[in-house]
């Protein structure tokens, strides 16, 4: 199991926990007013009246994108109207971590419920192991429709098999990206379209049905482009232009992406058939660290995410400040769906604080990086998961402690009062908490067991575009 309850006690909550991540007043008024409102205020909402609904689920992810450069979350340039306006209108997370910070191995366990080492895709090019159980396949098996559409390479079918847990799943990646000769994703505007054409199609043909519906922009995945049409409302100076003003760009487009994707899917039902998920596979260090990108390092920067869950009418409008992962979205999902998970999944539901009740106790959070992307081994147990095991972390409320296996490298931080990660508090006499170790020991032993699974030889293009994307060595 990848999460701990050393500490499962209910915390006290604290308001200074909430400041260094919500930094700035929101430029939206209304919305940082509902993001202060807290849980305490989702405590006092009167419990949504219990029902058999099967609400349609749409979840939408977005590629390396910063919680903290979202106008919800803070931040001072408009980048992102329409996600802010989205994640006001439900249970907004304030603090959310990736398991991992790399794309495959994020949404994988995003989907199953199950973190990386347990579901075995833990670096680009390593697949899931076939035949787990995840949300659109039980669901699917419960009677919705199911369908992904995804913008990124390193999610294709033969890479991760995700595709094999969903009913359709839209690989159509026109563009290219880093001057490749491959086409290596979809555009926002490509990626819309398509899942707009399924939905509509979905609602001609068989109406009835709820549909999971999982759409996965590209936008802001480095190198990040320059959209001039944004510039003027970002203040983007042009004849200055710097990496994080293009970042920033790329958020303003694909929020327009995300405009018109749910604008379309609204016209086909009502708000309170609609379960709307709004999060991201990881973050994105913009220099911190001296690090541009992600996957490599467990600081905050490509660790946390953005996570809000919306459904008009059933989830009131609200924040929560305890610690949540991409792992609580399963069983949380299965919850407010009234469906039971097809096994034990590592996450916590947040179900009962969405209708009104109390969020689930904090407890400490595992967290892995690994090495980028495999060629893909000729033989089996050629130890690529275990080999490629980076660091291992634990965030236990406020302190957070990462363990670099390369150098043996111990880092602590609290990050209320360190909220960049610059203090480190070890010291010669410290060592790793039990909680660290824990995590260590279970992650490492999980991967010498998926050693056992032969690693799939890659084809030539898809060779090829791992290099062109940076992430084979
Ligand atoms: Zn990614």
């Amino acid at each position: 199991m990848c999460e701990l309850e050393y500490n499962a006690r209910p915390r006290r909550r604290d308001d200074r926990l909430r400041k260094p991540y919500i930094r700035k007043k929101s430029w939206i008024a209304e919305i940082a007013a509902i993001a202060a409102i807290g849980v305490p205020a989702l405590l006092a909402a009167p419990p949504a009246a219990a029902g058999d609904d099967r609400p349609s689920v749409l979840v939408i992810t977005v590629d390396a994108l910063r919680a903290d450069h979202l106008g919800i979350y803070g931040y001072s340039r408009p980048t992102s109207p329409t996600i802010d306006r989205l994640m006001s209108e439900g249970l907004l997370f304030e603090r959310a971590w990736t398991p991992e910070p790399l794309t495959g191995p994020a949404m994988c366990s995003m989907l199953t419920g199950m973190p990386p080492h347990l579901h075995a895709a833990t670096r680009n090019g390593l697949r899931m192991e076939a035949g787990l159980d995840s949300l659109p396949k039980t669901l699917a098996g419960k009677g919705w429709s199911t369908a992904g559409f995804i913008g990124a390479w390193t999610l294709k079918n033969n890479l991760t098999l995700l595709g094999d847990h969903f009913e359709t799943y839209g690989e159509r990646l026109r563009r290219r990206r880093w001057f490749g000769v491959l086409n290596s994703e979809a555009s926002g505007e490509d990626l819309t379209d398509d899942a707009l054409e399924w939905a509509e199609r979905h609602h001609e043909k068989d109406g009835e049905r709820p549909f999971f519906l999982w759409v996965h922009y590209i936008e802001p995945h480095a190198p990040y482009r320059f959209h001039k049409e944004y510039a003027e409302r970002l203040g983007v100076n042009e004849d200055k232009l710097t990496r994080v003003d293009r970042y920033d760009t790329e958020i303003a487009a694909v929020d327009e992406s995300i405009r018109r994707l749910l604008e379309g899917i609204k016209k086909l039902m009502a708000d309170d058939n609609l379960l709307i998920v709004f999060t991201a596979d990881h973050g994105e260090s913009l220099g911190e660290h001296n690090y541009w990108g992600h996957g490599r390092y467990l600081y905050e920067p490509s660790l946390r995410i953005p996570l809000g869950i919306v459904w008009k009418g059933r989830i009131r409008p609200g924040a929560a400040s305890s610690q949540a992962t991409l792992l609580d979205l399963a069983p949380t999902l299965f919850d407010l769906v009234g469906v039971a998970a097809a096994g034990e999944l590592a996450g916590r539901s947040w179900a009962t604080a969405a209708r009104g009740g109390e969020a689930p106790p904090e407890r400490t959070h595992c967290y892995q990086a690994h090495r980028g992307a495999v060629h893909g081994g000729t033989h089996d147990n050629d130890q690529k998961r275990s080999k490629g095991l980076l660091s291992v972390g634990v965030i236990d409320g406020d302190r957070k402690e990462i363990l670099r296996i390369i150098g043996k490298e111990h880092l602590s931080f609290d990050l209320a009062e360190d909220p960049l990660e610059l203090d480190n508090m070890v010291t010669i006499d410290s060592s790793p908490s039990d909680a660290l170790l824990e995590c260590l020991g279970s992650v490492s032993q999980a991967l010498g067991a998926l050693d056992r699974l032969a690693t799939q030889k890659l084809d030539d293009e898809t060779v090829e575009q791992l290099k062109a994307l940076g992430y084979l060595e």
